[in-house]
Order: C-alpha cells, then structure tokens, then sequence
C-alpha cells in the first residue's frame, strides 16, 4: 500500500495567512513532521500523531516522514513560511533522490505557502517591486566564501536583497561583516529593513539606512531586506516610512 507525502507551508505566523489548501492537507494527513515550534502550531485530531524534531534534523525527518509514506499512512511535513525556500522541500527532495526507489514512487505534494521576505515587504512597503533575490547566510549548508561573493555580485547588479538565516549563537559575527562588505559596494543611504517575527504577536519592523545597520538589529527570526540604489523612502507623519522600490530602473545606472 502506498501513502501520500504532502509538504505544507504554514506561513510566516499568523494563522490568517495559512491558505485553504494548506488547511485541507493538515486535515487530510495523519502523521505531521517537523520542528517542535511549527508541528505545534497545529490544531489537530486527537487521532492525528505529531513527530516533532529538532531543527537541525531535516534529511532524518524527511526521511522518516517517506518511510511512515511508504508504510501507507497520510504524511505531512511543515514548514514555516514556503515550504519550498530554505526549508523541508528540499530536503524531502534530496531524501527521495538518494534513498530507496519506492521513496520517489509515492504520492508526493509540495503546498506553498507565504514566505517571510514577502510577510516583511508588504509590511515596510514594496521594496521587492524591482528586481531582488534571496540569500541564506547561514553558511552550514555553504562556505561563507561563497556567500561574500554572492553579496558582492547581488549589489554590484543592483538586486534588493532578502537575507534569511542573518545570525545564529553559532555565528554571531557574520552579519556585522555582510554589511561591512555592502558598505563597500553600496551608499550608505540604502534603506534596511529588519523584519522581525512578521505576522506573530511580537512581529517587529524597523527601517535604517545601511551606515547604520548593524548585526544586534537582527536574531533568528529576523529576515533582512537590503534595498538598492533606486530603494526609497516615503516619509509620512506619525507612521513608519513606506520603503518602495520603484518599477522601473533609471536609464544609465548599473
Ligand atoms: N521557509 C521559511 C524560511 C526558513 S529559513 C520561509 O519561507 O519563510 C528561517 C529564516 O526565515 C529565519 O532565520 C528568518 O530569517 C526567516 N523567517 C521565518 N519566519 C519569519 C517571520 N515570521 N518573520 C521574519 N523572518 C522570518
């Protein structure tokens, strides 16, 4: 008997931004993996099994959450935010290409989802309304080498920015030295945003201009957006300033 694997996005926190097709497979599954916090986000069946882990643990969550398919039971995996950025369906998907045949056989679904650089945009304003692109700092999964360079090639072709993963008790440095390496490349007037915990109760936005952006402005549930030379404030009073960037890209600049 073969099961379905379903890989869900719960969104960024609020429970007003989990979509409907993301509550019908939490409905339909039997067994939930996943993180400890976002498993417990759930509102489940008494008969419906929660197999929380740690966060660290993806390939064997994804890979006990194929076995229990494979047995024929209703499986799902959540995420928060999009399944599919910087989270399980991945990991899912690297599971089934190297692990046993039957893994890639089952029935197999992945639910987007909203991701944080989205939640925090539409909270700050529209600063991804031009060309951007999305960079994990954490550098468990790469070499921090490489993510210099990608920081380096991303401002220099005038991407905004949107950094997950900013910092960790691990890595308490590495923030503090992508703005040192932007500082270099971009003016000092970009605007930063740090989205902290959008769509939660204890969701924070606070803008500043890249000279003063520093790594304390961030922890783990921060997601950064780093504007580009055509990101602009609008100032307005007794509110937040809306931080947009403009369609299109003036004539001339690189
Ligand atoms: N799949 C998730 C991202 C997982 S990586 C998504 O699509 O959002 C984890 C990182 O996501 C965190 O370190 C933080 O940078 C970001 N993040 C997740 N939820 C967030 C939230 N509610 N507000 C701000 N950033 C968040």
């Amino acid at each position: 008997m073969t099961g379905k694997l379903t890989v869900v996005g719960l969104g960024p926190g609020s429970p007003e931004q989990i979509t409907p097709e993301a509550l019908s497979a939490v409905a339909e599954a039997t067994d939930f993996f996943g993180y400890g916090p976002y498993v417990d986000r759930l509102d489940l069946r008494p008969e419906q099994r929660r197999h929380a882990s740690d966060n660290r643990e993806e390939i064997s969550r994804a890979a006990a959450a194929l076995t229990l398919a494979v047995q024929g039971e209703k499986v799902c995996v959540v995420s928060g935010g999009d399944p599919g950025v910087f989270a399980m369906a991945a990991a899912v998907c690297e599971a089934m290409e190297s692990g046993p045949a039957e893994w890639r056989n089952i029935e197999f679904a992945i639910v987007p989802s909203v991701t944080a650089m989205l939640a925090v945009a539409a909270k700050a304003g529209a600063p991804l309304g031009h060309d951007f692109c999305a960079i994990s700092l954490s550098d468990n999964l790469k070499p921090w080498d490489v993510i210099k360079k990608r920081l380096i090639a991303a401002a220099q072709a005038g991407f905004v920015m949107a950094f997950y993963n900013p910092v960790s008790k691990a890595r308490p440095h590495q923030l503090g030295q992508a703005f040192d390496i932007l500082r270099t490349h971009l003016p000092g007037t970009v605007p930063v945003i740090f989205g902290r915990a959008a769509g939660r109760p204890d969701e924070r936005i606070n803008v500043v201009p890249l000279s003063e952006a520093h790594s304390d402005m961030a922890d783990m549930a921060t997601c950064i957006i780093v504007g580009s030379t055509e990101t602009r404030l609008i100032n307005r009073e007794g509110q937040r300033p809306l931080v947009y960037s403009p369609r299109s890209w003036m004539a001339g600049k690189a």
